[in-house]
């Protein structure tokens, strides 16, 4: 079967502590964000911008989070308040919460994966599986 897979990667700047940690990541703190964002389906589709089928998802649709926090995006903020309050801002729940927010904006049908990361040596990675 015919399949196509898109990834987009950028970053985002804001400050986040983790609640009730006993330690510096309790503390309010900043990281520059890394995310990739995977998005793979079996056929192509119009987008908001384009009536025709032609592609995946479009790349705006998945990197929403990149934008001001102003602008609906996550940068430049605090996590903390801006993460409704089931997430938590470790970066296993920041992938998760992107998933779930781009999920809604993409065509149904387009699977994704979600990879985050603090530092430059880890990486945490979400996705929905079936
Ligand atoms: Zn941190």
């Amino acid at each position: 079967m015919q399949k196509w897979k898109l990834t987009t990667e950028f970053t985002f700047d804001s400050a986040h502590y983790i609640k009730d940690y006993d330690g510096p990541c309790g503390r309010l703190h900043g990281h520059t964000y890394k995310v990739r964002v995977e998005a793979t389906s079996n056929q192509l589709h119009t987008s908001e911008y384009c009536p025709h089928p032609v592609m995946v998802a479009d790349f705006r649709s998945l990197r929403w989070a990149k934008r001001d926090m102003e602008k609906g995006g996550l940068d430049h903020g605090v996590l903390n308040d801006i993460l409704p309050p089931k997430y938590e801002t470790t970066a296993e729940m920041i992938a998760q919460f992107i998933y779930d927010e781009t999920k809604k904006r993409v065509p149904e049908g387009v699977r994704l994966k979600v990879m985050v990361s603090e530092t430059p040596n880890s990486w945490v990675e979400y996705e929905d599986e079936p």
